[in-house]
């Protein structure tokens, strides 16, 4: 489990009444492991790169520890939260509203692209509209800076969620530069992901001064405890017969499939469909409200159980029920595997992930993965699984 010592709670942290009160709303009792440590760190105002198994609670982190921090002023903007997704920047957003339910003082608005940017402006240009905290991913933000809409001047804190993939493409990190270097330079940087490599960090540190690191030395740390994991050997044209069968034999809350192309996503939602499981897609060929529209729907949980995504989702997005992560086509990173299946067994609840293998550069990089968690992980059982208790 996350919590590993049970007699502290959110109330040791001295935070706001307020922040103590929403916690207590959000079902949030005791602090994981990462969250006892990094809190009263991030609450002091230093900078932060921070490493924590997937679904160990890190936005609390950034969100509690900002929310704690803030002198909200109307029309400026103190906190800024980049992400690299949309959906992402929505979640998180949420999570600022939940957690600020009673600092009805302190407004929150998400930037991303595909959505018109005359509505980004017309809530930047009204004081009584323009956010104290900023969520959004770098392309658009980038934008609403370059053409002053958005005003860095004020920036107290600044956070970059799934800081490994954000800095990994030229794209996006010069995005991220320029934001960047519109903010002061007295301010508090803190910099989360589950995953951060030796060829990453030194890229991260360049945006940090003397930062506390919380890393984790070794990898079998980040393995998921709550999430077991299988391979099978199948060729490519039985995979869909073979996730069928899983998909009826198995007690599944919902299911994330990840699949390597935009295309695949959508014609074996259509294929799930046909055997009559409530099944949604989600690429990035589609439109923003498309799937602003599916984000939802998959995430309220009650009518959707299969959705058939490529890495969009397959990162930092949180869905409570998800109880399975198949690899339905194999990554072919450790970092991408590790994230996907993450999304199984959120906050130490219990799931399993499925892993098809059907080339030998599948195979390949199924080996790397038990090598880097020392751990081997078995053929999927003829017989199915247990995945409730
Ligand atoms: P990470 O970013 O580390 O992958 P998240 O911040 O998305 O993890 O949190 C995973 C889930 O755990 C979320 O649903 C969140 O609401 C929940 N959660 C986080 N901290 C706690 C806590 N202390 N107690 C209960 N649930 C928590
Ligand atoms: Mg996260």
């Amino acid at each position: 489990s996350y919590v590993g010592i049970y007699s502290t709670t959110f109330r040791d942290f001295l935070l706001k009444p307020e922040l103590i009160r929403a916690t207590a709303d959000c079902g949030f009792e005791h602090p994981s492991d990462v969250q006892q440590t990094c809190i009263p760190q991030a609450l002091i105002g230093g900078d932060i790169i921070c490493q924590a198994k997937s679904g160990s609670g890190k936005t609390a982190i950034f969100v509690l520890s900002t929310l704690q921090q803030i002198e909200p002023v109307d029309g400026e903007c103190s906190v800024l939260v980049l992400c690299h997704t949309r959906e992402l920047a929505f979640q998180i957003r949420n999570e600022y509203n939940r957690f600020s339910k009673y600092m009805p003082e302190v407004r929150t608005s998400v930037f991303y692209g595909g959505t018109k940017v005359t509505e980004d402006i017309a809530t930047l240009r009204s004081p009584e509209t323009h956010p104290h905290i900023v969520v959004g991913t770098p392309g658009r933000l980038n934008g609403l800076v370059r053409d002053k809409h958005l005003r860095l001047g004020s920036v107290r804190m600044f956070v970059l969620d799934e800081c490994d993939k954000m800095l990994e493409g030229v794209e996006m990190r010069r995005d991220i530069q320029d934001i960047f270097r519109a903010t002061p330079r007295q301010k508090q940087v803190m910099m989360f992901s589950a995953t951060l490599s030796e060829e990453i960090l030194p890229i991260c540190r360049k945006f940090l001064q003397n930062p506390t690191e919380h890393l984790v030395e070794d990898h079998v740390e980040l393995a998921l405890d709550g999430v077991r994991q299988f391979h099978l050997f199948l060729p490519e044209e039985k995979k869909i017969r073979k996730l069928v069968d899983i998909l009826d034999q198995l007690d599944i809350n919902q299911v994330m499939v990840f699949v390597k192309s935009r295309g695949r996503s959508e014609q074996l939602s259509k294929v799930l469909e046909k055997f009559n499981f409530p099944t949604c897609f989600i690429h990035g060929d589609m439109k923003q409200d498309e799937r602003d529209a599916v984000y939802k729907k998959f995430k309220k949980g009650d009518t959707l159980r299969v959705c058939v995504a490529t890495d969009i989702f397959g990162r930092g997005v949180d869905f409570e029920r998800i109880n399975l992560a198949i690899n339905y086509d194999m990554p072919k990173d450790v970092a991408t595997y590790q994230h996907r299946v993450g999304r199984a067994g959120r906050f130490g609840t219990n799931g399993a992930g499925i892993s098809f293998l059907s080339t030998e550069e599948d195979k390949e990089s199924f080996k790397a993965v038990e090598e880097y968690f020392k751990k081997t992980f078995p053929e999927y059982p003829e017989e199915g699984l247990k995945l409730k208790d």
